[in-house]
C-alpha cells in the first residue's frame, strides 16, 4: 500500500471516527418524548384502546389528510397494510398485473400476491433507482389493472410522467411513500402520495415518524377511501348498524395507543425533515466533485429518509460492496446494494413460495401467462443493487461534525480507491 495517502481502516489503519450515530432504532435517532406519553394516558385513562369507540384514530385520519391536502385518510396497522388497503380497493381478478419496481421494501408487494394479482417488475433509472414513464410503459398489458410507484429513499419517482402513461389507459397509480414523507415530485402540486390515485405511508420504526408500526393510506376518491376503511376492519361496513360483510377483508385495524403517537409525531415532521434536508446540503458541499460518485439531485425536493450515493466502479476503483465496507470499518453506517438482492430475486418469488406448493397466482391458468423471476428481467436494478448503489443512514439529529465525518471519510475512501487506480 503506498503511504502517501492515509491508510484505510479496513487495511488497519485509524478510522475517521470512533463513536457511534445518531439511530432510528433506539432514542439516540428519534424524538418521543413528553408529549407522546401524555398521548398515550390519555387513551389509557379513556379506557378505550381500539378505534371503533374511540377519538384518536379518526382524528389522525382527518389530520394526516388535511396535513396532505387531501380529503379522505385510512389509518391501518403497518406501511405493507397501508399498501395492501390500496390493492383490495382497486380489486383486481386474481392473475391480473401491477406493476412495480425492483428496489423496494418486499412490503411493496406483499398487498399484491395476498390479493392474487401478479407482479410484474419495471426497470429503474441508474440513478435514483425509481421507475420512469418508459419502463412502466413497456411494462404494460392488457391484463395491467394498476402501477405502485416508489419514491426509492424519499427521491421523488416521475410520478406525473407515469400518471400521464397510465391515466389514458385507465391504470390507477399507487405511490408508495413509506420512504417519502414530504417528498415533492417535479411538476404538479402536492406532495408525493397525493398525485396517483392512493398514496401509503409506513409508521414503522425506522421510518421518518413513528408510532412502532402503523400505515396511512390517502386518496382523493371517497369510494376507495370507503373501501379501503372496510377492507381494513372485515369488510364490515359498521355505520350501517348491521353485523354483515360486505366482502372479504382483514382486520388491519390501528390502534388508538398508535394513533395517539402517530398524532404527536406528525407534529415533529416539518422538522425532521427539513433536519434531514439542511445535513444534506452539508454533505453534498462535503463531497462535491468526487469523481464517479452521483448523490441526490435535488436535496430539497427529497425526503432523505437514507442518503443515496450511486457509484461509476470504473471510476471509483471499487464496487459499492467494497467502498460500503470500508466506509463501515471508518465508523460510518452505509451499505452496499441497500438489499441483498433486488426484490425479484428474492426466493418468495423465485421459488414461487405463496400458497402451499400451488405458486398461485403466478402460475394459475387465470393469469395471461405462467410467471417467472430470474437475472436479467430488470438489468438496471440488479446493476444499482450489485454494483453501484451505497446507502447511508440518515437521520435529523444528526450534528454538522457528524455530516463532517461522513464526508471526510468518503472523501478518504475515494481517495484511497483512486490512487489504487492510477497506480
Ligand atoms: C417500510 C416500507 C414498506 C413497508 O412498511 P412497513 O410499515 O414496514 O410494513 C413498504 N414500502 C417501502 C418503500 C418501505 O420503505
Amino acid at each position: 500500500m503506498p503511504d502517501n495517502h492515509p491508510s484505510l481502516a479496513l487495511y488497519g489503519g485509524p478510522p475517521i471516527r470512533t463513536s457511534s450515530f445518531p439511530s432510528a432504532g433506539d432514542a439516540s435517532g428519534r424524538s418521543f418524548g413528553a408529549e407522546e406519553k401524555a398521548a398515550l394516558n390519555r387513551v389509557i385513562d379513556s379506557g378505550v384502546l381500539w378505534r371503533v369507540g374511540g377519538t384518536e384514530v379518526s382524528t389522525l385520519e382527518s389530520e394526516f389528510a388535511e396535513y396532505l391536502g387531501v380529503p379522505q385518510a385510512v389509518a391501518s396497522t403497518s406501511g405493507t397494510s397501508a399498501l395492501h388497503l390500496a390493492v383490495a380497493a382497486i380489486d383486481p381478478e386474481p392473475g391480473d398485473e401491477i406493476i412495480v419496481p425492483p428496489i423496494t421494501d418486499f412490503g411493496t408487494i406483499i398487498g399484491v400476491l395476498a390479493q392474487n394479482a401478479v407482479p410484474v417488475f419495471a426497470d429503474v433509472d441508474p440513478l435514483t433507482g425509481c421507475m420512469t414513464a418508459d419502463t412502466v410503459a413497456a411494462a404494460i398489458s392488457e391484463r395491467t389493472r394498476a402501477v405502485i410507484v416508489v419514491h426509492l429513499f424519499g427521491g421523488p419517482a416521475p410520478v406525473e410522467d407515469i400518471i400521464s402513461v397510465c391515466r389514458p389507459r385507465g391504470i390507477p397509480v399507487i405511490e408508495d411513500c413509506a420512504q417519502a414523507y414530504l417528498t415533492v415530485p417535479s411538476s404538479g402540486d402536492g406532495f408525493a402520495g397525493t398525485r396517483g390515485d392512493i398514496g401509503c405511508f409506513s409508521l414503522q420504526q425506522f421510518k421518518h415518524i413513528s408510532a412502532g408500526d402503523g400505515g396511512l393510506t390517502v386518496t382523493s376518491d371517497a369510494a376507495l377511501a370507503e373501501r379501503m376503511r372496510h377492507f381494513a376492519d372485515k369488510g364490515w361496513p359498521r355505520d350501517g348498524g348491521v353485523r354483515t360483510h360486505h366482502f372479504l377483508g382483514l382486520n388491519y385495524r390501528m390502534t388508538e395507543l398508535q394513533a395517539a403517537v402517530a398524532r404527536v409525531q406528525l407534529t415533529r415532521l416539518g422538522g425532521i425533515v427539513d433536519s434531514r434536508r439542511e445535513l444534506a446540503h452539508r454533505l453534498v458541499k462535503g463531497i462535491d466533485g468526487l469523481s464517479g460518485i452521483t448523490g441526490p439531485s435535488d436535496v430539497d425536493s427529497h425526503a432523505l429518509w437514507l442518503f443515496p450515493l450511486v457509484l461509476d466502479p470504473g471510476l471509483v476503483g471499487a464496487t459499492n460492496n467494497e467502498f460500503a465496507a470500508a466506509l463501515v470499518a471508518e465508523g460510518i453506517p452505509a451499505s452496499g446494494g441497500y438489499l441483498d438482492r433486488p426484490v425479484h430475486l428474492v426466493p418468495a418469488l423465485t421459488e414461487r413460495r405463496t400458497y402451499g406448493r400451488s405458486g398461485f397466482p403466478l402460475t394459475s391458468p387465470l393469469a395471461r401467462k405462467e410467471w417467472t423471476y430470474e437475472p436479467g428481467l430488470c438489468p438496471v436494478g440488479e446493476r444499482m443493487v450489485d454494483e453501484t448503489l451505497i446507502v447511508l443512514s440518515w437521520n435529523e439529529k444528526f450534528t454538522e461534525s457528524d455530516v463532517d465525518d461522513i464526508a471526510a471519510a468518503i472523501v478518504k475512501v475515494h481517495r484511497y480507491f483512486t490512487n489504487q487506480l492510477e497506480e
